[in-house]
């Protein structure tokens, strides 16, 4: 159903909500998903708007990645957020994205995204059902990794986001809802969170801070992220950094983003801090085009945003 309002929405009472389509359409036509009642949200007028009010940046759930990645106000006071948008995936993508559908999507893995036909030479996996996960046999839990871009940078700016649950609305924090939605996320695919995005809200910056994106990539022109940290320093509120792509949600760097505010500290020792502090936090994976050892490598890339410290970047 294509939804024009927010009461044809929630009139709806098992609905998969659809922002564009590019991360679920796949899933179903590979029928590791089989959701039936699909609702279009992306047209809905209250899922949309970018605008500051009240000390709040508002963006709508169904507002497009493109369109994020060139407002000027959001490129101007929350750059890591537009920085991120446009870094994800390929021109095509953006254009149909939504900041919705990039944070509430699945999470992804070399045993799980594959046709049917392919899986059904393995056992079920605990996200197609079963009772496994088939990269770390002896997990308790689904280990897939989840790969949003925008979600490092949401979360950098400790955003929140509006949802509908049950029929009440309320704010919760994106890393909230993040945690929530892997984990149902990994028991079985068709087990997602019954909650509806309607829009993210994230505080100004304080007057002097800044704040950054970095992705790494197999190809820079469309890939997921192997590796992508968000970064703020500066400004009156403590520094912070946040890393994704190395486990099930997105991972907040809190020793790091400490050594950060020591002026005195080295480059090279924050780099040290944050490659020891990944080896705890971070929790690879077999992926397409990268081993968990070679990863590991990967995490010195917070240097490309090491430059803002001084201003720079
Ligand atoms: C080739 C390719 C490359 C990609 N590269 C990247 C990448 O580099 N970085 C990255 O982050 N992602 C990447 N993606 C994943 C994904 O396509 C994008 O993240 C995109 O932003 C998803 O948005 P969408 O609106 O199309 O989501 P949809 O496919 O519409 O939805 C995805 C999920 O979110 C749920 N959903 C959608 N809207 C809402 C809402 N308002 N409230 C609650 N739930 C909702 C849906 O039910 C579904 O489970 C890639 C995908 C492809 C196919």
């Amino acid at each position: 159903m294509l939804a024009k309002t927010m009461e044809e929405i929630l009139r709806a009472e098992h609905p998969t909500y659809i922002g564009g389509g590019t991360d679920i359409m796949p899933l179903l036509k590979n029928h590791v998903r089989n959701d039936q009642d699909l609702v279009f949200v992306s047209e809905v007028p209250d899922l949309h708007g970018i605008e500051e009010k009240e000390g709040y940046l508002y963006l709508g759930a169904g507002e497009r990645l493109y369109d994020i990645s060139v407002n000027d106000l959001v490129k101007e006071k929350w750059p890591a957020i537009a920085q991120a948008a446009g870094a994800t995936a390929s021109p095509q993508i953006r254009n149909i994205a939504t900041v919705g559908g990039n944070i509430m999507q699945d999470r992804r893995c070399i045993y799980f995204n594959q046709s049917r036909y392919w899986r059904s030479g393995l056992p079920l996996c605990f996200k197609t059902g079963g009772k496994v996960c088939l990269q770390i046999p002896n997990s308790p839990v689904c280990r897939a990794i989840y790969y949003s871009d925008v979600a490092t940078a949401l979360m950098l700016y400790e955003a929140e986001a509006e949802c509908v649950e049950n029929g009440q609305r309320s704010w919760v924090p994106v890393a909230e809802l993040i945690a929530r939605h892997s984990q149902a996320n990994g028991l079985a695919c068709s087990q997602h969170l019954p909650v509806l995005v309607v829009r993210f809200r994230a505080p100004v910056p304080p007057e002097g801070e800044r704040s950054g994106f970095y992705k790494y990539a197999m190809r820079a022109t469309i890939d997921f992220p192997l590796i992508n940290f968000a970064l703020r320093c500066g400004g009156s509120r403590p520094a912070r950094v946040v890393a994704g792509a190395v486990a099930p949600e997105p991972v907040v760097l809190e020793e790091t983003a400490h050594m950060l505010e020591n002026s005195q500290a080295a480059d090279e020792e924050i780099l040290a801090c944050c490659e020891g502090e990944l080896k705890k936090l971070a929790k690879p994976i077999k992926e397409a085009c990268i081993s968990p050892a070679l990863k590991r490598g990967l995490y010195q890339y917070l240097s490309f945003l090491l430059p803002l410290r001084k201003g720079n970047g």
